[in-house]
């Protein structure tokens, strides 16, 4: 660590500067769990709180295979020559590490990797949904005050994390394979009403006619399921690999965002995160005082083992419990 960055105060100036290995250093501090870095990151996310928000954050996701990486390294390279400063945090639910495995790959998104005016970063989640949340939403933050006016935040769609994700950003990308037909039946459609805007991938060569048909088909659906909405997705056909469609794309994200903020979407949604966020902040510190309270300690083996034997229902140990709390 250099002078300028040893103190916290200086950390903040340093990520307010746009140093992105400051950047890097205070998501690491962040996503520490030492009860130490804890306290300092708590430090640093007030200092920088009041220079956020200005960020249009995208959701991206997506099976494995549909492209993500191709269609963000392509699409990213649109932004910047936009004019744009792009951050990408890839969420990898399996990972706990930092550094973790989603960007071990070194080839993934590397053009975009070397450009000074992007910052790309595997965000870890300490393998649970509230670490996507917490940790992914400190990191978009931190972002947004190092001066990334687009931050993407990246995510593999399995599981839950979508869910996660849809909550800290301003627009939810779903990419599709050009499949129709099957892949419509199994289609999570948790993640498709989630979704902001469809983009069905691979629509280049041989699979442009599946693309376009499949394309047809999701908006069909899209019209039963979600019709009337203010806000209803467009679906648009795209090829990260050949570049096919990408402005179109960043046209969509556009006409989206106007129109939220018109409405006054945007703002509600972002109000609503704020609040869920507080609320999740409650619960995780609710948790943990619980868990380490001693009397709780103390009375919690046998409480659970008379659960476990059925002798006691789950709510009036839970609730003995918790009169110890408040005791
Ligand atoms: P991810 O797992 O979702 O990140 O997917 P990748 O970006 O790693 O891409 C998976 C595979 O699909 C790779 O072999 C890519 O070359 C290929 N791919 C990605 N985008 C396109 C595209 O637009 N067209 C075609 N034909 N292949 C693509």
């Amino acid at each position: 660590m250099n002078d300028t960055t040893r103190t916290d105060e200086g950390l903040a100036d340093a990520v307010r500067a746009g140093d992105r290995r400051a950047l890097a250093r205070a998501i690491t501090l962040v996503e520490s769990t030492c009860a130490d870095d804890r306290a300092r990151a708590a430090d640093l996310m007030a200092r920088l709180l009041p220079h956020t928000g200005g960020s249009l954050r995208l959701g991206i996701t997506g099976v494995p295979g549909v492209g993500k990486s191709t269609f963000i390294e392509a699409f990213g390279a649109l932004v910047l020559a936009r004019g744009h400063r792009l951050a990408v945090l890839a969420v990898d639910p399996s990972s706990t590490r930092t550094g973790g495995s989603i960007l071990g790959d070194k080839t993934r998104m590397e053009r975009l990797a070397t450009s000074p005016e992007a910052f790309i970063r595997p965000s870890p989640t300490g393998g649970t949904l509230g670490g996507v949340t917490r940790r992914t939403r400190e990191a978009l933050l931190l972002c947004e005050a190092a001066g990334f006016d687009v931050v993407i935040v990246e995510t593999a769609g399995v599981g839950q994390s979508e869910t996660a994700v849809a909550d800290l950003v301003d627009l939810f990308l779903l990419l599709l394979l050009p499949g129709g037909g099957d892949e419509l039946q199994g289609l999570k459609r948790g993640i498709v009403e989630l979704a902001d805007l469809i983009v069905v991938n691979k629509a280049d060569g041989e699979l442009k006619a599946a693309a376009d048909r499949a394309a047809a088909e999701y908006a069909a659906a899209l019209n039963l399921l979600r019709g009337g909405e203010a806000l209803q997705p467009e679906v648009l056909t795209a090829s990260a690999r050949t570049g096919a469609g990408l402005d179109e794309v960043w046209s969509a994200i556009g006409r989206f965002s106007d129109r939220a903020v018109a409405i006054g979407a945007h703002a509600a949604r972002r109000a609503g995160q704020a609040r869920a966020w507080l609320w999740s902040e409650i619960d995780a510190g609710l948790e943990e005082a619980f868990r380490q309270h001693p009397e709780v300690a103390a009375r919690l083996p046998e409480l659970e083992t008379r659960v476990v034997a059925g002798e006691l229902t789950p709510a009036a140990a839970a609730a003995e419990l918790i009169r110890l709390l408040e005791g």
